[in-house]
């Protein structure tokens, strides 16, 4: 098939083109996606009714068009399983679905009810059940007169009168609509629930796969259970107890880092008591670890009129009893940039800036 470009201009990274009669299949008909192939030696990206997107610049005029089979087998496989789901919510829930949005990499639906896990295995074994009856799917054309004669899952959406398109598959179902199909349920393989998550308005968004879709998506779970395994040493079913285990190992591993942290802590204070460094009459402790609490050290090493400044990396924080932590940090605040605060007690703040030295020598001014 030709096409014949009447216009092209750049828009961001694709090429925007208008085409003389365009006859491609435009994303969002019938809520699934468009056709997709080359024209000339570009990449369609996307399609509209009045314009296409495409990856190169190509010259106004004529351009062989090939169509990508493999793309239009694949959104119609994803189309008609949409159709065998959707028919059986309505046959197991007595529901109406909300939405479709048929995605590039996956599509789902809004169901108007909460619905849970077993229920959503019950509709996914029945759309499978219905699959695997090879079931013939059909189009019928015909006229707004004679669709009374049809028992159609949905109303015609849009105002036409002739030419009306339904889809019917085997007597399961019949439903007005103008996209893709395949020509046997058989061609879908198997329909797969793949996630699904309660949405406002007491809603259920149920996410799905058909055909090779559904396969890749299992083949990349076995790949990621085969990577988690090697990882682990483990068999597929240990993987869970693995990380449990290896969660139990890092909360204890942290409790303990924390009693060390804590221990050198101590015996820093210890040797900082010891040297005995008073500014002016405070008890000036300077431990390089990050401190966050100090009420069990004031309590065992009975501490008063005392200043800590701990620090570590570029965050520094200051605890006293007696001398307004803030007063520090509001001084040096005015002339450098500083991210954080606290109260009176304490205050903490970091800053590429600034080093122990700097802060001494400003706390020893303001005291
Ligand atoms: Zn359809």
């Amino acid at each position: 098939m030709k096409l014949n470009i009447l216009s092209i201009n750049k828009e961001k990274d694709f090429y925007k083109v208008e085409l003389e009669n365009n006859p491609l299949y435009p994303d969002g008909k019938g809520g699934q996606l468009g056709d997709r192939g080359k024209i000339g030696d570009a990449n369609i990206i996307s399609t509209t009714k009045d314009y296409i997107l495409i990856d190169k610049p190509l010259s106004i005029g004529e351009h062989d068009f090939i169509e990508d089979i493999n793309w239009k087998k694949d959104i119609s496989i994803q189309h008609s399983a949409e159709h065998l789901f959707a028919s059986t919510i309505l046959k197991e829930l007595n529901l109406y679905i909300d939405s479709v949005t048929m995605g590039e990499e996956y599509s789902y639906l809004d169901i108007p009810k909460v619905v849970n896990e077993t229920e959503l295995n019950i509709l996914e074994n029945k759309v499978n059940e219905i699959i695997s009856k090879h079931l013939e799917i059909t189009e019928i054309i015909t006229n707004i007169e004679n669709l009374k004669n049809y028992e159609t899952r949905t109303k015609l959406k849009v105002d036409i009168k002739d030419n009306i398109r339904l889809i019917k598959i085997g007597d399961y179902d019949i439903v007005p609509c103008g996209g893709y199909h395949v020509n046997n349920t058989s061609e879908i393989k198997i329909f797969k629930i793949i996630n699904f998550e309660k949405i406002k308005g007491g809603k259920t968004r149920v996410y799905f796969l058909a055909g090779d879709r559904a396969f890749k998506y299992f083949n990349n779970l076995i790949n990621i259970v085969k990577t988690a395994n090697n990882q682990l040493s483990s068999q597929s079913f240990e993987i869970n107890n693995k990380i449990e285990d290896l969660k139990n190992n890092i909360k204890s591993l942290k409790s303990e880092n924390n009693s060390l942290k804590n221990e050198i802590i101590e015996l820093k204070i210890s040797n900082e008591l010891n040297k005995k460094i008073l500014l002016n009459n405070f008890n000036l402790i300077i431990i390089d670890k990050s401190v966050n609490n100090i009420s069990p050290f004031i309590k065992k090493y009975s501490l008063n009129n005392y200043i800590l400044i701990s620090y570590e990396n570029n965050n520094f924080t200051l605890f006293s009893d007696n001398f307004n932590c803030k007063l520090l940090f509001d001084t040096i605040k005015s002339k450098y940039t500083l991210k954080g605060g606290g109260n009176s007690n304490r205050i903490n703040f970091s800053s590429n800036e600034l080093n122990i030295n700097y802060i001494l020598n400003t706390l020893k001014e303001l005291i």
